[in-house]
Formats: C-alpha cells, sequence, structure tokens
C-alpha cells in the first residue's frame, strides 16, 4: 500500500464543522489517491474525555458515509506502546523526569516559546531526590533546526530548543502526551499521508524529532486551514461551535468541500450524499486548498 492516511479524532465532544472539515480532506486525499483510510481514536486523556463521544463521532462518520479500513485503534488500550517507545528514548538518555509545578515553572521561566513558557531545565540539572513526588518524563531537545515541506503551507522550519523546549511525554498523572503516542501510533499503523489541521503544524518538528529518535520514517504532511468563528477563534467546544447535524449531510459535505477551496458546483448542492462524495474524491485537489492556518467558511 503506498498510501496510508487516517483521521485521528479526540473524543472530547461531538464533531464540529472543524473536525469534519479535517475528516473530508484526509479522506478526500487518501481515496483520491488509491489509498487506505484509518480512523483512531484519541482518548489517551480520559479527564477531558467526554462519555459516550467516541461512539457519536463514529456514528456521525457513518451518517456522512465515511469508509474506513481495518479496525479501529484506542489509544487508551496502546500503553504498552508507548512503555516501550519511552524505553527506547531513555536508552538514549535523552528523558529526565521533571517534578516541577506550574508554578514553579513560571517562576523561574521567562522564555515564551510557541506553545507556552519554554521549560528552564530545571530538573535536569539538578534531579530530585523525593521519591514519593509524581513526576513527567521530559525529553530533552536539540538546538538545531527541524524543517520539512508541508504540502500545503510550504516549508516549516522549528528550532525545538528555542521555540518549545524539553516538552513532555508522559505526564505526572502517569498519561501519555499526544506527542508521544501520535507518533508511536502514525508509525505502527503505517501511516504515510497526514492530512489534518494546521493547529498542529506547530506540533510536527516534535512529532519529526521523536520519529528520528525512534528510528521511525517520518509521513507526509499536509495542514488544511482550520475553520474558525467570524471573529476567528477556533471551533471548538469552548467557542459553543455547533455539533453538525446528520440531517442535510449532503449539504454540510458540500459546505467543506467549499472551504476546502474544491470549489464544488452548485448544482451538486442538491444531489445524493453519493452522487456528493463520487464528486468531491474524482475532483479532489490538495493544491486547491487554501494555504492559511485558519479561514471562515464564506456564504
Ligand atoms: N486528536 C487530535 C485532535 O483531535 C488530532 C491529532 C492528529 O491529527 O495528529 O486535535
Ligand atoms: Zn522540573
Amino acid at each position: 500500500m503506498l498510501y496510508i492516511g487516517r483521521f485521528a479524532p479526540s473524543p472530547t465532544g461531538p464533531l464540529h464543522f472543524g473536525s469534519l472539515v479535517a475528516a473530508v480532506a484526509s479522506y478526500c486525499d487518501a481515496k483520491a489517491n488509491a489509498g487506505k483510510w484509518l480512523v483512531r481514536m484519541e482518548d489517551l486523556d480520559k479527564p477531558r474525555e467526554v462519555s459516550g463521544a467516541a461512539d457519536e463521532i463514529l456514528h456521525t462518520l457513518e451518517a456522512f458515509g465515511f469508509e474506513w479500513d481495518d479496525e479501529i485503534v484506542y489509544q487508551s488500550q496502546r500503553d504498552e506502546y508507548y512503555v516501550d517507545a519511552l524505553n527506547t528514548l531513555q536508552k538514549q538518555a535523552l528523558v529526565y523526569l521533571c517534578t516541577c509545578t506550574r508554578k514553579e515553572i513560571a517562576d523561574s521561566s521567562n522564555a515564551m516559546g510557541i506553545d507556552g513558557l519554554i521549560y528552564p531545565k530545571t530538573c535536569f540539572f539538578k534531579p530530585s531526590l523525593q521519591t514519593s513526588i509524581h513526576k513527567a518524563c521530559r525529553v530533552l531537545v536539540l538546538e538545531n533546526n527541524i524543517a520539512f515541506l508541508d504540502a500545503i503551507q510550504g516549508e516549516i522550519t522549528q528550532n525545538l530548543a528555542r521555540d518549545v523546549g524539553d516538552f513532555i511525554l508522559k505526564r505526572k498523572d502517569g498519561l501519555f502526551a499526544y506527542q508521544l503516542a501520535v507518533v508511536v501510533d502514525d508509525a505502527l499503523q503505517g501511516i504515510t499521508h497526514i492530512v489534518r489541521g494546521a493547529d498542529l503544524l506547530d506540533s510536527t518538528p516534535r512529532q519529526i524529532y521523536l520519529q528520528q529518535n525512534l528510528n521511525t520514517a517520518t509521513p507526509h504532511y499536509a495542514h488544511i486551514p482550520i475553520a474558525t468563528t467570524l471573529a476567528g477563534e477556533k471551533l471548538s467546544k469552548q467557542t459553543l461551535a455547533q455539533p453538525i447535524s446528520m440531517s442535510l449531510a449532503e449539504h454540510q459535505l458540500f459546505d467543506a468541500l467549499k472551504f476546502l477551496g474544491q470549489n464544488p458546483p452548485a448544482i451538486i448542492k442538491n444531489a445524493t450524499l453519493n452522487e456528493v462524495w463520487r464528486w468531491a474524491i474524482t475532483h479532489w485537489t490538495l493544491k486547491k486548498v487554501p494555504k492559511n492556518r485558519s479561514a471562515h467558511l464564506s456564504e
């Protein structure tokens, strides 16, 4: 198989227009390339999970006519693989334990990175001797630049030491972090192409760094603009994004294609769901996707 793509929702709420757009883009790109399309439920963060959301997301995907390949993978059942990966990094002396609280980090760091304060390596220089306290695992990053060519956003370069700092692989509460789990699962599932929202563009260099140190292949990346409210906020539960309704799936699919710059012809709007899908897959062009990190669907 030359193309294996995926959609990896977090069950923190029902699908909204923004997540539908990511599902549609990854699906069309996989199908237009005669590839497989896998669904992975990213349900690692149990405290943030909304009960019933995972099933609701799958029902919505079904109602929209998405057809996934293989079994659905649930990250909550895969700790053994994340443990293995952490061990591999530990053997290279790339991992250290951290006991710092948020407040301690805020008091000791004044460097703002792209994702909050840069961790000042306190526990790397002065490991805690306390054994009773809960510890997080951080990965040591390097000063060199990590660059990749995104199929939509172009050349992206990041310096992990300057822009991010030593990031968390396993949290104090024992949960594995998204950055580690996503890399492990993309590798184990043989994912070759990742099409997802541009809110994850800044995470990609961290993922490439882990791939390099875990000795796994780096997939092709394409980051689509994320859907925002008129005011420019990302659609999410916090901005009260409407869950997508399953009625009129064909209209919403049409809107998603429009958002993705595919210029679906107006007559398609009243076609059946199957016909809209057929049009979408035969006409899918990654090149037409707007090259912004975010966008609002214009009427
Ligand atoms: N689970 C992540 C999310 O819902 C997506 C992860 C990914 O596509 O890499 O935002
Ligand atoms: Zn620390």
